[in-house]
């Protein structure tokens, strides 16, 4: 006899004792803030499950595999993407949100989303769309994360967008100018009152840093662009250099220096755990709208650690981000996205049809946010193949 799905549902329920308990300053999905347009609920999956499917299956998504996070996708196929970073930063958010009680499934959301609106070329692709935009409102890509989830993805027939719960879209919208936070509602008053984000945002945003720290080391020093002896001058590194080295004096370094980068991210994600377990016992919320109304995050590092986790941020500015090979990659990409913008504005026919006819529907301020939308979708190689197509016609 086929049953219905509430029956199974009980039954599951009844055989498995629930072992996953929220806690009460979570989001919990009954009570928040729900979906702009209001939909049935899922049969088997929670609401926040349901949007980290979405965004798993979105456009967007597939696309951050063959975007830059700091090196450009073609120079090498172990570097990370923002598709693996994006991977990444869930990871760690996962194992912080279990250890704290928090929503796993929202802050897993959040992650994979966190990056959707990033440009080719990473943030020198950024920079530059934002020089381009500069008279046009500019370009900001967390707000251009919340707008591919809002209303660029076309895939539902009921609703521009994805539809997500507004939990998820507080954690996209990480920042956000004041003029821009004003056209927001809601999302964007937290911005102008200077309120907090639930937990899961706080987390997902420091996850990220944790990530991307942890894996430019790994990343400079493939490409040979930062050393063993530079970073062993870093004390969050040396420490576990040293304890390593002692430990295993014989080890080849590629070994040696992964054992210190899964030491380094252990050390910092305990460090997050504990300190923030005590930040909520100290202030104990009593739901997400106490923590939204708290004076800061609780969710952090201890003073040692943040100023460990920040020397070693700085010191990737200053000797990676800012590195003469990867400044000259990124003044050459500048110059494409510069190039490509120019080139769409003055033709909009050289760009697919649904974009065209949306650039010609608008004034110059709408017809320069379509080319935006446009440019920040592409991939580090689509946006190389239509340089080369635009200017350099019959190559
Ligand atoms: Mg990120």
């Amino acid at each position: 006899m086929r049953r219905s799905a509430r029956f199974y549902r009980a039954r599951i329920r009844e055989l498995m004792p629930a072992v996953e308990v929220l806690a009460p300053y979570a989001a919990h999905e009954d009570s928040g803030g729900g979906r702009r347009i209001p939909e049935p609920p899922a049969t088997y999956r929670g609401e926040y499950q349901r949007d980290r499917d979405r965004i798993t299956h979105s456009t967007a998504f597939r696309r951050l595999v063959y975007k830059t996070q700091v090196f450009v996708n073609h120079e090498g196929d172990l570097y990370r993407t923002r598709l693996t970073h994006s991977l990444e930063v869930a990871q760690i958010a996962r194992t912080v949100a279990r250890a704290l009680h928090l929503n796993e499934a929202l802050v897993e959301a959040i992650s994979l989303a966190h990056d959707l609106g990033h440009t080719p070329f990473g943030h020198a692709g950024q920079d530059a769309l934002n020089e381009c935009m500069r008279d046009h409102g500019g370009f900001e890509h967390n707000l251009q994360s919340l707008r591919v989830v809002d209303e660029l993805e076309a895939k539902y027939a009921d609703f521009p967008g994805l539809n997500l719960m507004y939990e998820t879209r507080e954690g996209i919208l990480k920042h956000c100018s004041a003029r821009n936070a004003r056209e927001l509602g809601d999302l964007g008053k937290r911005f102008l009152e200077r309120r907090q984000p639930g937990l899961e945002a706080q987390l997902v945003n420091i996850a990220d840093a944790i990530a991307y720290n942890n894996h430019d080391v790994d990343d400079g020093l493939r490409a040979g662009l930062l050393s063993l002896d530079q970073l062993r001058e870093q004390a969050l590194f040396g420490e576990h250099y040293d304890e390593v080295r002692h430990l295993y004096p014989d080890l080849e370094d590629r070994r040696l220096t992964y054992e210190v980068i899964r030491r380094m991210i252990g050390h910092v994600v305990n460090d997050l755990i504990e300190h923030t377990s005590a930040m909520i016992a100290a202030r104990s919320p009593k739901s997400i709208d106490e923590v939204r109304a708290q004076p800061g995050p609780l969710v952090g590092l201890s003073d040692e650690v943040f100023g460990l986790h920040s020397n070693l941020k700085r010191f990737l500015h200053e000797n990676l981000y800012r590195h003469e090979q990867v400044r000259s990659m990124n003044d050459q990409t500048q110059i494409m996205i510069g190039v490509l913008f120019d080139r769409y504005m003055a033709d909009a026919s050289q760009m697919p049809r649904w974009f065209e006819e949306q650039a010609a529907s608008g004034n110059t301020a709408g017809k320069a946010r379509v080319v935006a939308d446009y440019i920040a979708g592409m991939t580090d190689r689509f946006a190389i193949a239509e340089h080369t197509r635009l200017t350099e016609p019959g190559a």
